[in-house]
């Protein structure tokens, strides 16, 4: 997996921090006098008071390399944001492109089997091409193990609710690995924005009941 923030709205934390100063001040160009101080103060108080519409208006956009498409299909239930995938109507995909889960990795009968799995998959693949069906026919046969590339822009306030649920123990480990992932890109350039920003359970109590990964007793 590769994680890169490629391009994201221009002093993230001055662009939020002057739409919630807007709010409160007669001119725009009043509130556009902010000096660091005053972001980090108002960036603060929407963070603790809820007001977290203001964080719209700072955008992220990552690309993200070699997931598999089981995350992808994860990611894209997030409906607050805006992908762009590979295509596999236009991509013809070559040699072992596969994710391989860490589980089946350090097991080395289910690796056997896994790749063997794969391997097949592949062939069918190649050989259903060559049998003269397109390359968006063929992919029928691919499975979810399949590797991918996205494209995807997230504005501050569904990164953090992204971050609650997928930085989550809860939530499986691939997704959980580029959510961390993300948040350490994001904390990078907008570290007041993101400070609390991470699982619930980092806030206030684990919502997840039954399921929670902490035991009774530990919870904030
Ligand atoms: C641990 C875990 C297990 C999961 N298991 C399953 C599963 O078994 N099956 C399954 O189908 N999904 C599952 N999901 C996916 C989950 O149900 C959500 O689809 C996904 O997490 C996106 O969350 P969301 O809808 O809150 O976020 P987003 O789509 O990003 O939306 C953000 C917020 O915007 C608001 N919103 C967005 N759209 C609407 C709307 N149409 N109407 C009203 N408010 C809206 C809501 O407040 C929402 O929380 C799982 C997720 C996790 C984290």
């Amino acid at each position: 997996m590769k994680v890169t923030l490629i391009r994201y709205t221009p002093e993230p934390e001055y662009t939020v921090a002057l739409a919630a100063k807007t709010c409160h001040t007669r001119t725009v160009e009043d509130a556009m006098k902010l000096s660091e101080e005053e972001v980090r103060k108002i960036i603060s108080i929407v963070l603790k008071s809820g007001h977290f519409s203001v964080l719209e208006h700072a955008n992220f956009t990552f690309a993200i390399e070699d997931v598999s498409r089981v995350l992808t299909h994860q990611l894209v239930r997030h409906r607050i944001a805006s992908y762009s995938q590979q295509s596999q109507r236009y991509v013809k995909l070559e040699d072992f492109p596969f994710v391989i889960p860490p589980e089946i990795e350090k097991n080395p009968e289910a690796k056997q089997i896994f790749i063997e799995c794969a391997r097949k998959c592949m062939e069918a693949y190649n050989g259903l091409i060559e049998a003269g069906l397109t390359i968006e026919d063929a992919r029928y046969i691919l499975p979810s193990a399949t590797k991918t590339n996205i494209i995807v822009t997230m504005n501050a306030r569904e990164l953090h609710h992204f971050f609650a649920l997928r930085c989550c123990e809860r939530s499986q480990w691939e997704i959980r690995e580029l959510a961390r992932a993300m948040l350490g890109e994001v904390k990078k350039v907008a570290p007041n924005i993101f400070v609390d920003a991470g699982p619930e359970c980092a806030r206030s109590n684990c919502p997840e009941g039954d399921f929670s990964c902490l035991k009774e007793g530990e919870q904030k």
